[in-house]
This record gives structure tokens, C-alpha cells and sequence, in this order.
């Protein structure tokens, strides 16, 4: 979640993994998503618009407006169950289709509540809600009391809009605050300059991750059907939805011929183009 933008590399520079090696001419691409344990996701290339039931609106897989899914088949789309509930606090100048933080609500639809920061709900247990927000004196969720709190809140905006909303006198001050583990070993390493600047359903992601190695007041039910303890990929169809975007944009890059270079504007959790040599970083 940050302004500047960074290179995925097409030379494979910057990607971990070993699989999904494909090449065109001399560009060499690695999926960065083969580490995870990810659901196919080839039946959304079968999927046309359709008009949202709600709101009539022309959409495609979901209506980022009625957070439902649209014209998808029954199971076509992963449903996770989260051990804790989450609330996503949306800036209202986030253009919605690109909020990678609706992507949780359409996974996780049982667990996931999503309100725009003017109509934020009155929480009445601040002090008992995480705020996952990379700032000072944020601690890390081993470092937290897992009987202090109820649910975790996240803010999805750019950088800007989230820090902003951060430090405005609201119950969002009040949280405690959560931040994740450095994930050096994952994909981004070459690209993000810290952890704190992840796409919020990366975050979302490791988060959930976090919480398997330490009991952290789940749902009973949840608690009863899932065996906490290390990381078995029970998660990682939280970044569905983002590995298909990502690559399809990929995709969409190494079949292009002039030559133009593109980035991740992570603050956002898109792709986009960038002409060659401008804002290089490696
Ligand atoms: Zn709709």
C-alpha cells in the first residue's frame, strides 16, 4: 500500500518459483502464484457478463457494488470460512474495481462485511477490534493477547487515503494495532520494498496465515472443523480472484509486442503499464 510503483520483471528477475515457466521470444515468465496451493481458476474464463440482479448493472464474476457473485455456477468460486470475522473499512474515493479487499467479501462471504468510512458501524468494543495497519508500535499478531479481541478490521484505500483515514479522530484510533511478519521468502521479495506495502488482500492473506500458528478466539464451529497448527494452504484461496487478475494482465503484457514494460501498482492491487525504463527498481 504505497504511492510508488515497482517492476515485476520480464526476465523472470524477481520471481521465486519454478513452475508456470513459459516463454515468447526471449522473455522467460514464472508465476509468482505457484507457491500457493490456489483453486484453478480456469472456469473464469468461461464466465460472461451479466447483469447484477440487484442493481442491474453489467458486471462480470461479481457486482463490486452488491459484493455478489454474478452469472458464476454454483461452486465455480471458492467459499473460505475465516477464523475471525473481518470488517473492511473502504475509502469512498477507492474506485471499487479495484479494491482488492472486495475479493475477501466474495470469498468469505459469511465472514467478511464491508462499509465505506462514512457509514462506518458505531463499534461499541473499539478496544477490543485489530486494526491491521502497518504503524508504529503495531505488533505483530504472536506478540497479541489472542483473549483480547473480537474481530479484526482492515482499512482498503491507497496508501494515502488508509494512513489518512488511520490518523482521523475515529473508532479506527482506537484499534489495536496488528501487522504481519515480514514475508521475505514469498514472491514479492524482490518487489516490495517492505511488508507493510501489500495489496490489502495479500495482507488480508498473511494475516490469516498468522493466525494458524497461534489459537486466536476463532469461531467455535470453525474451531471444531479445523485443525489449528502450521499452514496447510487453507488460505490461499483468499488471493483467487488476485492471482487471476494478476495474470491475466500478465498474460495480456508478454503478448504484446511493443515492447513496453509493466508494473504493480500494489497500492491498489492492479497491474499497469509503464513505458520502458521509467521508474526502474531493482
Ligand atoms: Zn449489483
Amino acid at each position: 500500500m504505497a504511492e510508488e510503483q515497482q517492476h515485476i520483471t520480464s526476465s523472470g528477475k524477481g520471481s521465486t518459483g519454478d513452475n508456470n515457466n513459459e516463454s515468447k521470444g526471449n522473455k522467460k515468465y514464472t508465476s509468482p502464484f505457484s507457491q500457493f496451493n490456489i483453486s484453478s481458476t480456469d472456469v473464469l474464463d468461461t464466465i460472461e457478463k451479466a447483469r447484477c440482479p440487484d442493481c442491474n448493472r453489467n458486471v462480470r464474476y461479481f457486482c463490486n457494488r452488491c459484493l455478489k457473485l454474478v452469472n458464476c455456477p454454483e461452486g465455480a468460486v471458492p467459499q473460505l470460512k475465516l477464523p475471525i470475522k473481518l470488517d473492511v473499512i473502504k475509502h469512498e474515493q477507492e474506485r471499487d474495481g479495484k479494491s482488492t479487499a472486495l475479493h475477501a467479501k466474495i470469498l468469505a462471504s459469511d465472514d467478511v462485511e464491508v462499509y465505506s468510512w462514512k457509514d462506518m458501524p458505531k463499534y461499541e468494543n473499539v478496544d477490543r477490534l485489530l486494526l491491521l495497519f502497518p504503524s508504529p508500535g503495531a505488533k505483530q499478531l504472536s506478540e497479541i493477547d489472542p483473549e483480547s479481541f473480537d474481530k479484526l478490521v482492515v482499512i482498503d484505500g491507497t496508501w494515502e487515503q488508509a494512513n489518512k483515514m488511520s490518523k482521523s479522530d475515529s473508532p479506527l484510533l482506537r484499534m489495536k494495532r496488528v501487522t504481519i511478519a515480514p514475508h521475505e521468502t514469498l514472491f514479492w521479495r524482490h518487489q516490495r520494498k517492505a511488508s507493510d506495502h501489500l495489496a490489502t488482500i495479500e495482507a488480508i492473506y498473511f494475516f490469516l496465515r498468522d493466525t494458524t500458528t497461534k489459537v486466536i478466539t476463532p469461531h467455535k464451529e470453525w474451531i471444531d472443523s479445523h485443525q489449528l497448527g502450521p499452514y496447510t494452504n487453507q488460505f490461499d484461496d483468499m488471493l483467487w480472484f488476485y492471482k487471476y487478475f494478476y495474470e491475466l494482465i500478465q498474460k495480456t503484457y508478454r503478448e504484446r509486442t511493443d515492447g513496453r514494460e509493466f508494473t504493480l501498482k500494489h497500492t491498489k492491487g492492479y497491474i499497469q503499464y509503464d513505458p520502458v525504463d521509467e521508474r526502474k527498481q531493482q
